[in-house]
This record gives structure tokens, sequence and C-alpha cells, in this order.
């Protein structure tokens, strides 16, 4: 049995002055749900605040990229030794949003994904098509590379430390919602290619995300499916009621 992880994806939107606030409202209106680990990714300058506001929560914290060298000359970035220091356990790498704007590249992925696991903390490792590479029929080629490459060197051993997000481009703060049909079958197509690089005992270890307009009209059903083991969330991790009720549906 996966445990379901339910992520929200804060992107660039809450204020650090607002952070604290927010983080209570998602322990409080979460804390009937223990059969779900509950995270909040947040900007880095909301870490600190947000660590000290879950503190005894249920509540746990992650970051939204993360470096792959531990420190040095590298201005505007930050290391997983500095995330780790700051009592971080996850942090998204590879959102389509990184690699949309900011140049992310599946051996970038590749270089931040072990450096996280490395010192210790979750990946969660995001992959997803666009709507064009969908309609041309590429799914299958993009989602294969995707992991191969943003994988490649990941271990069996390093699979507790792994979540991977499956997130359709086209899905993403749109308001559309692939099927839980369509999101079965791209969830079974990404274990079965983490099998072929870590095992099929360990690929069924791994808990697989779907991301992409997660609402709670729409969460019990996309968490139904076998490989569905949780969500990664965005707009709906804003309001804690609404967060609430997708972890609800994962209860
Ligand atoms: C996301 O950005 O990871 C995401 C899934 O966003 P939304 O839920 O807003 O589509």
């Amino acid at each position: 049995m996966r445990k379901k992880i339910i992520a929200g994806n804060w992107k660039m939107n809450v204020l650090p002055s607002e952070t604290a606030t927010l983080v209570k409202e998602v322990a409080e209106a979460t804390k009937a749900c223990g059969n779900v680990e509950v995270v909040c990714c947040v900007p880095a300058i909301d870490v600190a605040a947000a660590i000290e506001a879950a503190k005894g929560t249920q509540v746990g914290i992650g970051a939204e990229n993360a470096h792959w060298e531990a420190k040095g000359a590298f201005t505007g970035e930050i290391s997983c030794p500095m995330l780790v220091d700051a009592g971080v356990k996850y942090v998204i790498i590879g959102h389509s949003e990184r690699r949309q704007y900011f140049g992310e590249t599946d051996e970038t992925v590749n270089k931040r994904a072990r450096a996280v696991i490395a010192a210790g903390m979750t990946a969660i490792v995001c992959v997803g098509e666009t709507l064009e590479e969908r309609e041309a029929g590429k799914l299958v080629e993009v989602i294969e590379r995707q992991m191969n490459v943003g994988l490649k060197g990941v271990t069996a051993a390093d699979c507790d430390k792994l979540v991977i997000a499956y997130e359709p481009v086209w899905a993403i703060g749109t308001g559309k919602t692939a099927t839980p049909d369509q999101a079965q079958e791209v969830h079974a197509l990404i274990r079965a290619t983490l099998a072929k690089l870590v095992g099929a005992e360990t690929a069924d270890k791994v808990r697989i995300q779907y991301g992409g307009s997660m609402k709670p009209g729409n969460a019990a059903e996309l968490l139904a499916k076998p490989d569905i083991d949780g969500g990664l969330i965005g707009g709906a991790a804003l309001k804690a009621g609404d967060f609430a009720g997708i972890v609800a549906a994962g209860n």
C-alpha cells in the first residue's frame, strides 16, 4: 500500500508575511487526514516562516527548486545543505514552468534530483508532455526521455526519497484536467519505465502524483485510480479549504 501524498505548489504567490497563516490553516484543515502525507512547497523566502508555523503539525515543508552544488559562486541559487539546514524535507524538481521559462533540461533535472536525494530530502520530480507533443503522438517518447535522463543514476536504494509528479503541461493552471483514464494510462507508463530503471519491486513502492487543475471536485476519481498516489496542487493549494478537500479525497 502506497501512502497518498498531496503536495501544494505555492509557486510565486504567497508573501513571507502571509505564510504562517496559510500553513496553520492547512494544518488545521487537514488534521483529521492521518492516512495522507501533507506537504506545502513554498518559495525559498517563505521557507523559514513555513517551517516555524508547521512545527508540531502533520504538515511537511518543501521547496520549489534546489541547485546541485553544495556551495559556491552561484548567485541567486539555493543549495540542498541550505534547505536541509532550514528544515526542508521535500523539493520539487523539473516543474514544467522551470523547464519552459528558466531553461531547465532533463540533464539539469537529473543533477538537481540526485543532489536532493543525496542530501536526504525527497525529490518530487515532475514529468509531463505539452499539448503539441501529445497531439503529435509523442507522449510515450517524451515521458520515457524525461524519466530515463532525469533519473539517470538514481538507484533502487534512492527510491524511498523519490516521488514522481505526472503533470500534463496542457492541464497546469488551465482548468483542463486529464481524465482519470488518461492520467492512469500515463502513470502506468511511468511506473513501467521506472521498473526498467530500478526494478519492478522498487517501482511498485514509488508514489506517482497527478498534477494539473486538481480540485476537491475531481480529486476523488483521479485518486481512485490504481497508479495515482497523490496530487501536486497549484491554484487549489492557495486556499486551505480547497487544499484540505483534496487531502480528504485521498484519505
Ligand atoms: C502545478 O503547477 O504543479 C499545478 C498542478 O498547478 P494547477 O493545480 O494550478 O494546475
